[in-house]
């Protein structure tokens, strides 16, 4: 992660040269070593050049700086503008355009950090009205000091104990064998530079780095989902020489007591009583934004036990659509307790209900009158779960094999 600085040294010039500095650098070095003129200078005129030709634009300049070699978006074999064409444009060769220089191959940027990812807890209301939160994050940033070197300019040198790598090897000689081993260079705790103790910046003690506390405003979108992502994008740690990481917040959505989400649709169970489902009423649902939906029932509309119902629109807005998805609702008619009534009453049921159906066992059939009595409720679990094969687990099984015979099964299916 050193900070590189080998494409001044290749112009024999100091990280802090000015671009005049730089110009005259090049001009001097590139007309003693022009194969022209010093044909055994190998590729000594190429390594100047393409110095020059980093250093002097700004942008490549500052990237290097940051970024180090690594940080270039240079092509693997491509040369791009060659050393001949810079040196001729620079002495008024005839060469113009500096664009592409250097170009092809596979861009690779400087590495990425980590991205910090945390969950961000909300309701359903929330997703349904939008809701913007602020979040206090810790983080390390770049020491605004020193700008991430550690030190006063120049203060950090190349490790000599291990030039730079981080690493030294050692070998041992183990009897007859010669063991070559990896180590981290202990003069430098693998960081391949050091800073003098006095040039070391006040701020960060040579860390490059400090801690610093950032409030994130999130702004959660109405209609969001579970899981979906809010980011912030290069909001995470910053170190030297690494782009940084994301952060990103994790929409997690608490279940709700009235409401269940399917995509943009939401779910209500609602509740009406046997008079209300036949001879009309109303039903008052809360929704999630402080409104209560009255909702009438028309009489005669006879709402069924479980029946699924719709209210257009009153579901969560669609981030696709940009329009509401739909309230279901399913119904559950509560019939009145046993006994309710007088016969004398019931009987009055007669002229508004259509008539009993009337049933008969075949002519000549022997018939023999039962009685209902009420089922012991731990059981009737038992024979529902058995009943309705959707819903049979695998203690039923069990069960099956504890208990042989299910008289509620044979007595369902006569
Ligand atoms: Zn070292
Ligand atoms: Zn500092």
């Amino acid at each position: 992660m050193a900070r590189e600085t080998k494409l001044y040294e290749t112009l024999g010039v100091d990280p802090s040269a000015s671009q005049n500095d730089l110009k005259k650098a090049y001009r001097k070095l590139a007309l003693k070593y022009h194969p022209d003129k010093n044909p055994n200078a190998g590729d000594k005129f190429k390594e100047i050049s393409r110095a020059y030709e980093i250093l002097s634009d700004e942008d490549k300049r500052s990237t290097y700086d940051r970024f180090g070699e690594e940080g270039l978006q240079v092509g693997g074999g491509g040369d791009g503008m060659s050393a001949d064409d810079l040196f001729a444009s620079f002495f008024g060769g005839g060469m113009g355009g500096m664009g592409g220089m250097f170009g092809g191959g596979m861009p690779r940027g400087p590495r990425k950090g980590k991205d910090l990812v945390h969950t961000i807890k909300v309701t359903l209301e929330d997703l349904y009205r939008g809701k913007t939160s602020k979040l206090a994050l810790q983080k390390k940033v770049i020491c605004p000091k020193c700008s991430g070197r550690g030190g006063k300019e120049g203060a950090v040198r190349t490790c000599q104990s291990c030039s730079g790598s981080g690493v030294k090897f050692i070998t041992r000689a183990m009897g007859p064998m010669i063991q070559r081993m990896q180590m981290t260079c202990p003069d430098c705790d693998g960081e391949g530079e050091s800073i003098r103790s006095e040039d070391r910046c006040k701020e960060c003690n040579g860390a490059k780095v400090v801690s610093q506390r950032k409030i994130l405003t999130v702004n959660v979108e109405k209609g969001m989902h579970n899981g979906q992502k809010v980011v912030f994008k290069e909001e995470g740690e910053q170190a030297p020489g690494i782009i940084p990481g994301d952060v990103i917040f994790v929409i997690d959505v608490k279940e709700h007591p009235r409401f269940k989400r399917s995509g943009d649709h939401l779910f209500y169970e609602a509740h009406v009583d046997l008079l209300s489902a036949l001879a009309g009423g109303e039903i008052v649902i809360e929704h999630l934004d402080d409104r209560y939906l009255t909702v009438p029932i028309i009489p005669g509309e006879c709402i069924r036990p479980n029946e699924l119902k719709v209210i257009p629109g009153q579901g969560m807005l669609s981030q696709r659509h940009h329009q509401p998805g739909n309230l279901y609702i399913r119904f559950t008619v509560d019939f009145p307790e046993p006994n309710f009534a007088s016969e004398e009453k019931l009987s009055l049921l007669e002229q508004v209900l259509p008539p009993r159906k009337v049933e008969k066992a075949p002519k000549n059939a022997v018939t023999e009158e039962c009685v209902l009595s009420n089922v012991d409720p731990t059981e009737s679990v038992r024979i529902d779960n058995n009943v309705n094969p959707t819903t049979a687990t695998a203690m039923d099984e069990e069960e099956e094999e504890n208990d042989g015979g299910h008289p509620g099964v044979q007595c369902a299916q006569q």
